[in-house]
């Protein structure tokens, strides 16, 4: 399987025409703020957040002396066969351009002209792999295809019932934002790593972790899982997913709002009407999460676990001047755990079929005496 159904893999590198090597090396070194990965007298290329602006020396844009293309600009596509693919592209009419060329270290260029004139650059770049944005989505196909639970049992046949749950979803014009298969299959093992009996989710949209954690948990009674669910709509359709999924038996979803709900559900704890949660996902609305979090640490026992879903969400968290209230959100939450006493937290950033996002986690502590 290829991982990109194109055979150019994206963008990698596009090069610049300068009189002055040394010159111009000097002026985008400084106007950049960084130092070249690849520093010749022949050229000069600078990794550039993943991708390359390179330095061509020996023209003169302005008499266009020893100049090779016009503008003085080309851009090179990444491929897998820098020979392979000139030879396809000139079958299909191109006009070869610039030879293919072994530059060092594994990098092999070449260009051609299209049938319009427009020089259209190849590159063979071992550094510049990772960057196919197909790539991370296909990992997780290939992944979810061969791990997660296989026993006969509890995880007996949960990749149909979750296919089952995912199709309803679509077909109920529901988001499409559930967790990922593999996210499922991490989420059933640390379920199984606290000994979950009694899990708690906030958010439940269509059920697809709430099965994936259900599965870990023996039959009722003393495998329980509550979800809480604002939209009424979400929850019905969970509830069929989880009764299909053979779970129905020890999945209860509440319909309101979360913040509503979790007194509710501290204060069966607190009275002793139910044993304190082993595990709570924590995956609905951004903005209270760390209101969320802050609950969910009372309603869990020590040496529980609470993970938090999409506290990455492509990176944005990063965003200074952000206004959006979900990044914002996130970034409460994040602040509040990390100075959290009550949890040893840790957070690992995603790539897969969601896109880049991450998880954060945070074990229960032992209450301090008095
Ligand atoms: N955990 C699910 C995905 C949850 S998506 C899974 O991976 O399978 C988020 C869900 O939270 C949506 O169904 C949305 O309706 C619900 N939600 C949003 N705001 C909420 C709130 N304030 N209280 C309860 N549920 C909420
Ligand atoms: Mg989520």
């Amino acid at each position: 399987m290829t991982p990109s159904s194109s055979r150019f893999r994206g963008l990698r590198t596009v090069t610049f025409h300068v009189p002055d090597l040394s010159r111009a090396r000097e002026w985008y070194a400084g106007t950049l703020g960084v130092t070249p990965y690849f520093d010749e007298p022949f050229y000069v290329g600078f990794d550039i957040g993943g991708y390359e602006l390179g330095l061509v020396p020996n023209a003169d844009l302005s008499t266009g002396a020893g100049l090779r293309d016009a503008g003085g600009v080309t851009a090179y596509w990444g491929v897998d066969d820098v020979k392979a693919e000139l030879a396809r592209l000139v079958e299909h009419g191109a006009i070869l351009h610039e030879e293919p060329t072994d530059v060092g270290g594994g990098i092999r260029v070449a260009a051609v002209r299209d049938p319009f004139g427009n020089v259209l650059g190849i590159i063979e770049n071992p550094g510049f792999r990772g960057i196919d944005p197909a790539i991370p989505a296909e990992v997780d196909r290939y992944v979810a295809q061969r791990f997660g639970p296989r026993e006969e049992g509890r995880g007996a046949g949960v990749d149909e019932a979750v296919a089952a749950a995912e199709e309803a979803i679509r077909a109920a014009g529901m988001p499409e934002i559930s967790i990922s298969t593999t996210e499922g299959h991490f989420l059933h093992l640390l379920a199984r790593l606290v000994g979950a009996r009694r899990i708690l989710e906030i958010g439940t949209l269509g059920g697809v972790a709430a099965l994936w954690m259900a599965r870990a948990l023996p039959p009722a009674p003393e495998g329980q899982l509550v979800s809480l669910e604002v939209d009424p709509e979400h929850a019905a359709v969970a509830r069929r997913n989880l009764a299909r999924g053979g779970v129905g038996d020890r999945v209860e979803v509440r319909v309101g709002l979360a913040l509503d709900l979790l007194p509710g559900v501290a204060e069966e704890v607190r009275q002793g009407e139910r044993p304190p949660f082993d595990m709570v996902f924590i995956d609905a609305d951004k903005e209270p999460y760390a209101e969320y979090l802050d609950l969910a640490i009372q309603v869990t026992r020590a040496g529980g676990l609470i993970v938090a879903d999409n506290v990455v969400w492509g990176g944005r968290i990063l965003d200074e001047g952000t206004t959006d209230p979900s990044v914002l959100g996130i970034r409460r939450f994040n602040e509040a755990l990390a100075r959290d006493p009550r949890v040893v937290n840790a957070a690992i950033q995603t790539v897969g079929a969601r896109g880049h996002d991450g998880m954060a986690l945070a074990l229960v502590l032992p209450r301090e005496a008095g």
